[in-house]
């Protein structure tokens, strides 16, 4: 079973570790092949198993930038919400694939403004 938070449930779809450092990447490399293999996701709130190999990850707060934290938890809050899932519930990845595709491109627009790691994404935004 793999733990994971809001946000990383979509931008796991489009993005595969690049550009924080090659621990992250292979973790998040890791964590994607297990997925694809069909491991179960369970959805939890605060840092999650992409998050444990994070040397932004601090006394388990995400200190990538001074508002990083507040900003982290907001994207949570809205990949949640458009998924319609929560804390607590087991996803599978296909499921997520399929939820993330049918998102318009507006959604995408706002959920991936100013994201920092954009230039390794491969998210609809640059399509
Ligand atoms: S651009 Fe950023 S927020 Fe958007 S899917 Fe990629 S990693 Fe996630
Ligand atoms: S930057 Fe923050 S939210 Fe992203 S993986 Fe690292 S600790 Fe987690």
């Amino acid at each position: 079973m793999v733990k994971l938070r809001g946000h990383h449930l979509i931008c796991l779809n489009f993005y595969d570790g690049d550009g924080i450092d090659e621990m992250f990447k292979h973790n998040v490399e890791f964590i994607k092949k297990k997925l694809i293999e069909g491991e179960d996701i369970k959805i939890v709130k605060g840092p999650d198993d992409i998050c444990m190999e994070c040397k932004y990850l601090k006394n388990q707060i995400c200190n990538f930038s001074a508002d990083s934290e507040t900003e982290v938890k907001n994207l949570d809050e809205k990949a949640l919400n458009f998924l319609n899932l929560k804390k607590g519930v087991f996803v599978n990845f296909n499921e997520l694939k399929r939820k993330a595709s049918y998102a318009p491109l507006e959604f995408y627009k706002d959920f991936c403004n100013g994201c920092s790691f954009m230039e390794y994404c491969k998210c609809p935004v640059k399509i």
